[in-house]
């Protein structure tokens, strides 16, 4: 059967895009799992006989948010691998559908889940897509490539030398890799590791790593913190850059305009991970006097690098239904809601590349929907009061 969604308007997904009628309401028809129709709501209920009417008065219908940075398989612990890396299958894969689901009820459709360990990403994302259970569409990088005791080395992707490099590529493409997700350099979850401020691949094999991906047609995202890291992603030629924080050291923060501007003229994105208790980290997190945590946004932003939106969900307290807190970073440093809510929506299912399959309320794309009260161009919060979330066409209850 067919539905109907009557709102008082329609965004998009691109900003300034509205659909407003002069004669309200809005309507969305949805068919077959995907929108068939966007207009007036008289003009959506002419193109079925059967629609079952879903009324939302005061309310706006916009596309499913994308979250592109999430970690399934983290319980949100001090530990938070400690069940990914137990080896208990079981255990994992029931942690990830809890996760999947909490990412669903707090508005995300699409997420990219950028590291877990045995594959199971890719067992959940098609278990979803079956509609076997209630979940986001998942874009799964599988277990990240490390360098031996490196970054999350206990994910299960250390790897040394170009023909384990090519090896392991070869076999997460073959497992149904989305992408290839390489630790290019330290990060804080591995304190025998590198450090965050340091690279961990030689920079001749950490090209390599994007040739071979592209063998089997996949992107690259390379996780940096540090400046030097960036720009040896960015040489590498890496399709987004996981964090994108430009540190130099503890409380040292390096912006590099002409490594903006490539990233810019390459279309290579910034993956920024904030998760949903920024505000406390922005206290805890040394920062130079004149620098404060998310003012690397705006300036992205001005050089033209398009930017991704994530949490880092799965890791210590970064819940994974909080989605909008997050995006109150990006305000408070000067974004202007309507770019925020397509950040999140429109311009991230172009980057990812999935502008043909979702982040738009257009038809032809998949109903991955989102009801909210009021108009969140004026209350972003209005996101995390969700009414309706429908993915796939597949209304989201409970
Ligand atoms: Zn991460």
């Amino acid at each position: 059967m067919d539905t109907v969604l009557v709102a008082d308007r329609v965004l998009v997904g691109d900003a300034g895009e509205v659909v407003e009628p002069s004669q309200p309401p809005a309507g969305v028809l949805i068919r077959d799992g995907r929108i068939a129709a966007v207009g007036t709501a008289a003009e959506v209920r002419a193109r079925s006989v059967d629609a079952q009417e879903l009324a939302f008065p005061g309310g706006t219908v916009l596309p499913g948010l994308v979250n592109s940075h999430v970690h399934l398989c983290g319980d949100l612990s001090r530990e938070p691998f400690g069940t990914a890396s137990s080896g208990d299958r079981d255990a994992i894969a029931a942690l990830m559908r809890r996760n999947a689901l909490s990412a669903l009820r707090g508005g995300c459709t699409t997420v990219r889940d950028l590291g877990d360990s045995h594959g199971l990403a890719f067992t959940l994302r098609d278990a979803i897509a079956a509609g076997e259970v209630p979940g986001p569409r998942i874009l799964a990088a599988g277990t990240p490539l490390t360098v031996p005791g490196g970054h999350c080395w206990f994910l299960g992707g250390e790897v040394e030398g170009r023909a384990a490099i090519a090896d392991r590529i070869d076999h997460l493409a073959a497992a149904g890799a989305d992408l290839i997700k390489v630790m290019a350099g330290g990060g804080q979850m591995t304190p025998t590791g590198p450090s965050m401020y340091s690279s961990q691949f030689d920079p001749a094999d950490l090209a390599f790593v994007v040739e071979r991906a592209a063998v089997h047609g996949l992107r690259v995202a390379g996780h940096a913190h540090a400046t030097r890291t960036i720009i040896e992603c960015v040489d590498a030629g890496v399709h987004t850059v996981e964090h994108c924080g430009w540190r130099t050291g503890p409380g040292k923060v390096e912006l590099c305009d002409a490594t903006a501007a490539r990233m810019a003229e390459a279309g290579i994105a910034a993956g920024d991970t904030t998760p949903p208790q920024w505000r406390m980290l922005a206290e805890k997190i040394p920062f130079p006097e004149d620098f404060r945590l998310g003012d690397q946004l705006p300036w992205m932003r001005d050089h033209g690098v398009p930017i991704l939106v994530g949490t880092d969900s799965g890791l210590p307290n970064a819940v994974f239904d909080r989605f909008p807190t997050s995006l109150e970073l990006y305000t408070e440093r000067g974004f202007d809601r309507a770019h925020v809510l397509a950040l999140v929506t429109a311009l991230a299912a172009d980057t990812l590349g999935l502008a043909d399959e979702t982040g738009r309320v257009r038809p032809g794309l998949a109903a991955d929907l989102l009801v909210v009260p009021g108009d969140p161009r004026d209350d972003l919060q209005a996101l995390g009061r969700p009414q309706l979330v429908m993915a796939r066409g597949r209304r989201f209850e409970g």
